[in-house]
């Protein structure tokens, strides 16, 4: 009982930001989303549209991600355009950017959100897998916020890095996923700290997520989790209100993330106890 109340009181607090929220902030801005295409990130898109920015929307299926342009224009975007390719190339991560820049002359919000494809098992020692998903999931991250910053620091604008859970409190059968997510918030918190050193306004939120109910996630390990996903369409706005709001982190779902986030520090051993325990009764269904 206590731990969900201890969360919820940290939830208020991670969740107020320096002011309120309203869909006029997003208005006219110029955002790109990565991993656009579906779950969450096309989400963020639809909200985004609806608030009337600007949106440049990339992910590699061509096919989804002009489904997704119709939806926006639809929905009111300012404007709406993608770009197709693979982020485990950096070169198409800064072609992204370029974009950007040649399309707006300007960014003021970078959502970075993709992941490459990863396993739900032990590892198998496969040390190409972990490279490539590092490629994927943390390098084109880093080559994005750089080909973007000149950009953003002109806006005095935000970088909206969406993590995971599994980047706070490791568990078994996620570990290239869970190292790419862990690399994120070494990067991105460093760079924080040096933004205020030199006094550079650019915004980084790191979103840490539970449990969302996209496709993907729920295919993958709906049958090794107990609880209901939560909704993408919530998790979306979450996200882009804690951007907008300059948050330092998000945490949604709050009643799971933030409890768990205190038991890694205060009772690591419990609170690993706890997640394999989970799993070992899931594999027993699994088997
Ligand atoms: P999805 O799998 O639904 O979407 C992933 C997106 O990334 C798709 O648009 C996909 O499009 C794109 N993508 C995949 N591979 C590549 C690639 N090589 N290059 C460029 N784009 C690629 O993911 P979710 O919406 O579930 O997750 C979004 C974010 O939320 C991720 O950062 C994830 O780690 C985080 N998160 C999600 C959780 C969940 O339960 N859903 C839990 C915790 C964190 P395409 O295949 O067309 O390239």
């Amino acid at each position: 009982v206590l731990i969900p109340l201890l969360g919820l009181g940290l939830a208020v607090y991670f969740y107020s930001g320096p002011g309120n929220f309203s869909e006029e902030m997003l208005r006219g801005k110029r955002v790109i989303v990565t991993g656009a295409s579906s779950g969450i990130g096309e989400q963020m898109a639809y909200h985004l549209a609806r608030m009337g920015a600007h949106v440049l929307l990339t992910a590699r299926t061509e096919a989804k991600l002009q489904k997704v342009v119709d939806k926006c224009l639809d929905l009111g975007a300012a404007s709406a355009r993608y770009v197709s390719g693979s982020m485990e190339s950096t070169a198409f991560a800064e072609e992204v950017v370029k974009e950007a820049e040649i399309t707006w002359g300007g960014l003021d919000m970078l959502i970075l959100n993709h992941i490459g494809h990863s396993f739900f098992d032990f590892f198998n020692g496969d040390v190409d897998h972990v490279r490539k998903l590092m490629e994927t999931n943390f390098l084109s991250y880093v080559a994005m916020t750089v080909s973007a910053l000149p950009m953003l620091k002109e806006s005095e604008g935000s970088i909206v890095v969406v993590s995971s859970i599994s980047g706070k409190v490791a568990s078994p059968f996620t570990a290239p996923y869970s190292a790419t997510k862990f690399a994120l918030e070494g990067f991105f918190s460093s760079l924080r700290h040096e933004f205020i050193i030199e006094n550079v306004n650019v915004s980084i939120t790191l979103c840490i997520l539970g449990y969302i109910n996209t496709e993907n996630a729920v295919r993958t390990v709906s049958h090794v989790i107990k609880g209901a996903p939560a909704p993408k369409e919530e998790c979306a706005l979450e996200i882009i209100r804690s951007g907008a709001l300059r948050q330092r982190e998000l945490h949604y779902p709050a009643s799971i993330v933030t409890p768990t986030v205190l038991l890694r520090d205060f009772a690591p051993d419990f609170l690993d106890g706890l997640v394999r325990s989970n799993l070992r009764s899931a594999k027993k269904l699994w088997i």
